[in-house]
């Protein structure tokens, strides 16, 4: 999921943070591989987010400016975007089950009754005969999926 907010980098950044309780601007390229400003800039819109907090950490060489993890923050954020998906997904069961749905064989597109009815029951893509669609298996697998966000969630409220 960090990786669907902040990209590849993003969660190479979070998990080094993770990892060893902080990381340094100053060793950021070389600690974690990735380029100072791209690395900068996700800093910044994770502390914006407030998932890191800036730290001062003196060392023999100097003064390091780091960030560090505001685990409240990010548990709240990871929350937050899990009932997003549960929402959406909840959205997705209803349509499926309140609606009677037509599939086209050829290209599996998918479309309501009204629209199969408007297109006369033909794929206007590639005009194949259309088939009521059976919905078991999409709807076994959202509600597989739901039932998974729902432990992610009770897991991430417990911590
Ligand atoms: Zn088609």
């Amino acid at each position: 999921m960090i990786k669907g907010i902040y990209g590849d980098p993003g969660y190479k950044l979070l998990m080094h943070i993770i990892e060893h309780g902080y990381v340094a601007e100053e060793l950021l390229t070389h600690d974690t591989g990735i380029k100072s400003n791209e690395g900068r800039k996700i800093l910044q819109k994770m502390s914006e987010e407030n998932i890191v907090i800036p730290g001062k950490l003196r060392t023999q060489e100097g003064v390091l400016h780091i960030w560090k993890l505001n685990p409240p923050a990010l548990k709240n954020l990871l929350l937050q975007r899990l009932r997003k998906t549960r929402e959406k997904l909840v959205l997705r069961l209803n349509f499926e089950e309140e609606n009677i749905l037509y599939e086209c064989p050829q290209c599996g597109r998918r479309y309501t009754l009204d629209e199969a009815y408007a297109n006369d029951y033909v794929c206007p893509v590639d005009d194949e005969i259309l088939v009521e669609a059976d919905k078991s298996k999409t709807v076994e697998v959202l509600k597989e999926l739901i039932s998974k966000v729902d432990n992610l969630i009770k897991r991430l409220e417990r911590v």
